[in-house]
């Protein structure tokens, strides 16, 4: 990895998790303490999607932010992840247990995509649209900073994003 062209898997994290709170605090409604806590605890999907992106790439010896740094990614990692979601749904839907689907899928897809979108930032950016133009450089989505100067920013970034996390939240329970 080299240093400033690589987004740290917190800021990943971080804004992985931010994004999913924005969208499904803004799509739900706290009806009661109980979802409001089950719809923060599944914060945890997009925690960990949020970083995927790149250990599928470290696991299988990918090359680095090539297939699974796309769009088309996004979407098949969602697929795959949607499968297990259905089963649970309808498993779930046996015991009488109402499951809304949406909300994980939310939160994996929350967590892929952004992390593709905050690696746009950087230096080298990724291959967005793969395999249209993958053998031309990379280019960044939208380059309106660069990381090239090391982490000097991503501290903060992750810091702040976190902050309006919680602020999220309180106002969405309490
Ligand atoms: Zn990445």
């Amino acid at each position: 990895m080299i240093e400033g062209d690589v987004l740290r898997w917190k800021t990943h994290r971080a804004i992985g998790v931010f994004t999913y709170s924005t969208v499904i605090t803004s799509l739900y409604q706290a009806q009661s303490k109980l979802f409001g806590f089950i719809l923060l605890a599944l914060a945890v999907i997009p925690f960990y999607s949020s970083i995927l992106p790149d250990k599928l790439d470290s696991t299988f010896d990918l090359e680095h932010r090539g297939f699974t740094h796309s769009f088309l990614c996004s979407l098949v990692a969602t697929a795959i992840f949607f499968l297990p979601v259905v089963l649970l749904h309808f498993y779930l839907k046996s015991l009488g247990i109402y499951f809304p689907i949406l909300i994980p899928l939310i939160g994996f897809y929350c967590g892929y995509l952004f992390h593709l979108i905050a690696d746009s930032f950087t230096d080298n950016g990724i291959h967005f649209l793969w395999p249209i133009n993958k053998d031309q450089k990379r280019q960044p989505l939208y380059r309106l900073w660069y990381y090239s100067d090391g982490y000097r920013y991503e501290f903060w970034i992750t810091i702040f994003t976190y902050i309006l996390t919680f602020l999220i939240w309180k106002k969405f329970m309490f």
